[in-house]
């Protein structure tokens, strides 16, 4: 494939430079930037309202849904130019990233009409309510509860590491709703208002300072079957457009830190010497520019694909493993390099006000989110090497009938 711009895409990337330009910070002029705390979400919200005022909000959605009609090949121009600037948009990735096109593939066109346009403009906020206490990486083995009410359903249970659910207005729910069939065939995928009475958040302290994550608690919430993503018993199949959504958005912004390692190379000095020539900083230079070289070019690979017609696939993973690793390897290095200061996170005291010290804390998490390395390994070799699966000892099991602890 031939990688330039055409002359519409080449304007296209023009107008979305001037655009960050006139309304974004560049990246090498601010390291960081807080996302923590309501000033900052409510400064975000006005953010993502000017960028969808300006027509750059969810580029490739339909318009009737709020998005500006264009392709993905538009999406991966703005992801590209974005990476140069800090912007807050991280709030509103899981919804436009993941629930948006669960919503659009499985809701009624009324249900899609009313809620899709305040996705697209930021105006409510959306979370993925997946995980649980027990049910991370094996999520099918979820035991949160949706029995029928009539022509509502109601939800009991717990979910753990719910990103934003503080800020969300709505949010995605898998629930059991058969626990006489196997695991993944007793699921039902809905949506859910979080404001409502029986949806109680608490917030999880993190090791950063930060508090990006909750634990949910239902108790007697309501649905309306409106609100239902797909068939019952047939939320196994929207959970997996949720978690390939959510790899294929965060593969796009994965951080690796290699931009931010480079801009460090380049200005920082030790003992009157710049770091650029030291042989160590050397080598891992080339080894990083090599990694995030192959991840451009694996990037480049599922551009391809979109630009066929086709879907990113099970390759979104290797970004999200790849980038995910170096970011934190980059993030340890960096602080060692700092000597003693690399152990003061302080945006107004710190070397590069603070950023790879609070990357040291925050990379662990991005190991684990949206999948674990290891869950990423067995995507891979499944799925994009074609190696045996992996043996699963509760196929084809009744879930009431699995097994959860000694008897
Ligand atoms: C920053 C952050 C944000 C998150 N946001 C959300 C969110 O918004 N919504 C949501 O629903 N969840 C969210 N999560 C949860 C995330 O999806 C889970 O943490 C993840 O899926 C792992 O599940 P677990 O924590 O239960 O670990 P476990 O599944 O208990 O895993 C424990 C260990 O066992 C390993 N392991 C498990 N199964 C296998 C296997 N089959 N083969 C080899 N090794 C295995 C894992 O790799 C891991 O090392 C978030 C997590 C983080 C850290």
């Amino acid at each position: 494939m031939d990688f330039e711009d055409t002359p519409e895409l080449a304007d296209f990337r023009a107008r979305v430079r001037s655009w960050l330009d006139a309304n974004a910070v560049r990246r090498t002029d601010q390291l960081f930037m807080s996302m923590e705390g309501e000033e900052a979400f409510r400064e975000a919200k006005a953010w993502y309202k000017a960028k969808a005022d300006a027509g750059f909000a969810c580029l490739s959605w339909p318009s009737e849904y709020g998005g500006a009609g264009l392709t993905s090949l538009h999406d991966v121009v703005w992801a590209q130019e974005v990476e140069n600037y800090r912007t807050r948009d991280g709030y509103f990735v899981i919804g436009i990233g993941n629930c948006g096109p669960a919503i659009q593939h499985f809701s009624t066109e009324d249900v899609k009409r009313e809620l899709l346009p305040r996705m697209a403009s930021a105006e409510d906020v959306w979370c993925q309510l997946f995980s649980e206490p027990s049910a991370g990486s094996d999520v099918a083995g979820l035991r949160t509860r949706a029995e029928r009410d009539g022509d509502n359903w109601k939800i009991n249970g717990q979910k753990i590491w719910t990103s934003g659910a503080q800020y969300s207005d709505y949010g995605v729910v898998l629930t059991r709703t058969d626990p006489d069939v196997s695991k993944y065939r007793g699921l039902t995928l809905f949506m859910i208002d979080m404001r409502q009475p029986g949806v109680e958040v608490r917030p999880i302290k993190q090791m950063d300072g930060g508090q990006h994550f909750n634990e949910v608690y239902f108790q007697d919430a309501i649905i309306p079957d409106s609100y239902r993503l797909g068939e019952v018993g047939g939320g196994w199949t929207g959970a997996l457009t949720v978690l390939m959504s959510e790899r294929l958005a965060i593969s796009g912004i994965q951080p690796t830190g290699f931009p931010q390692f480079l801009d460090l190379v380049r200005s920082l000095e030790l003992n009157g010497e710049p770091i650029a020539d030291d042989p160590i900083v050397r080598e891992r230079l080339a080894t990083w520019y090599s990694q995030y070289a192959g991840l451009q070019a694996a990037n480049k690979r599922m551009i391809t694909a979109v630009a066929k017609g086709g879907v990113a696939g099970a390759e979104a993973s290797l970004g999200k493993l790849v980038g995910a690793v170096m970011n934190q390897e980059i993030a340890n290095f960096c602080c060692q390099l700092f000597g003693p200061a690399g152990i003061v996170s302080d945006e107004n005291l710190s070397p590069e006000r603070g950023h790879f010290q609070h990357a040291v804390l925050f990379s662990p998490g991005v190991r684990l989110a949206g999948g674990t390395d290891e869950v990423m390994r067995n995507i891979i070799a499944e799925q994009v090497l074609g190696l045996p699966q992996e043996p699963r000892a509760d196929k084809g099991m009744a879930f009431k009938d699995i097994p959860t602890g000694p008897s």
